[in-house]
């Protein structure tokens, strides 16, 4: 469903992303670890073209995000398109960016109506399914800030399956949250994946990590080093730096 083939993204003369591979099936769970500035978030942003690839290609659901082939020639897309592949694609952030002055059922509604064109009644019955769904069918009258952390970031999971995405990407959405709430979220997430949804996870959470999900990517210094089975990369890592970096988390 995602492949990324030698991505390279660079800030002026710094890389961030070099040669960047890596293949998630549909149905799939892909956990992405490794430590702070290696390239996660950003990876995760050139697959949601909030970032623009310097190289390589990505494809979702076979399509080339980004850019357009005319014969044997690519040209960037219209914003429109960009808006129309990144629709398919839902995103939850570490901090969860809710509209505070929405409510939990409104925020979910929104993008629906606004941008999928559902009438708003259709929109509002999946918008409360998706809440009861999170546990939170009590609280779709409530605003963003009479939430806790937990339930804001279960809204915003509500909010990014609203938009019926192919994909989601979370960039660590547990990690600011305070422990006792992180599994509450973590729980979503594992239905989620149960559900057959893709779903690539940026996380510290080795749990999730071992438990969830199907494969393990360790990124260092903006490099893909490794990418297996779950099971295999957390307990047998190829790569010296895994091993390295799993020894200091765990
Ligand atoms: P963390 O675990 O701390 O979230 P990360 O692996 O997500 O780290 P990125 O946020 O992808 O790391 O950043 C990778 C590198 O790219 C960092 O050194 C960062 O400073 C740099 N970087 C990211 N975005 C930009 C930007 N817009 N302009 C310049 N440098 C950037
Ligand atoms: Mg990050």
């Amino acid at each position: 469903l995602v492949k990324a083939v030698d991505v390279c993204k660079s800030f002026g003369t710094f890389k961030a992303l070099q040669d960047v591979s890596l293949e998630v099936r549909k149905g799939e769970v892909s956990c992405i670890i490794g430590p702070s500035g290696s390239g996660k978030s950003t990876f995760l942003r050139c697959i949601n073209l909030l970032e623009r690839i310097d190289s390589g290609a990505i494809w979702a659901n076979g399509e080339l995000i980004g850019y357009r082939r005319d014969g044997n020639k690519l040209y960037e897309m219209s914003d429109a398109e960009i808006a129309r592949q990144r629709r398919g694609i839902g995103m939850v952030f570490q901090r969860f960016n809710l509209f505070p002055h929405k409510t939990a059922l409104e925020n979910v509604v929104e993008g629906p109506v606004q941008v999928l064109g559902e009438s708003p009644k259709a929109a509002r019955d999946h918008a409360l399914e998706l809440l009861k769904r999170v546990g939170l069918a009590d609280k779709a009258g409530s605003y963003p800030a009479e939430l806790s952390g937990g339930q804001q970031q279960r809204v915003a999971i509500a909010r990014a399956m609203g938009m019926r995405p192919s994909l989601i990407l979370f960039d660590e959405p547990t990690s600011a949250l305070d422990p006792e709430l992180v599994a509450e979220v973590l729980d979503v997430m594992n239905d989620l994946a149960a559900s057959g949804m893709t779903m690539i996870v940026v996380t510290h959470e080795m749990g999730f990590a071992r438990n969830v999900s199907n494969t393990v990517a360790f990124m260092d210094g903006g490099r893909l080093i490794e990418h297996g089975p779950s099971a295999r990369v957390l307990t047998q890592p190829d790569n010296p730096r895994t091993a390295d970096f799993l020894k200091a988390v765990q």
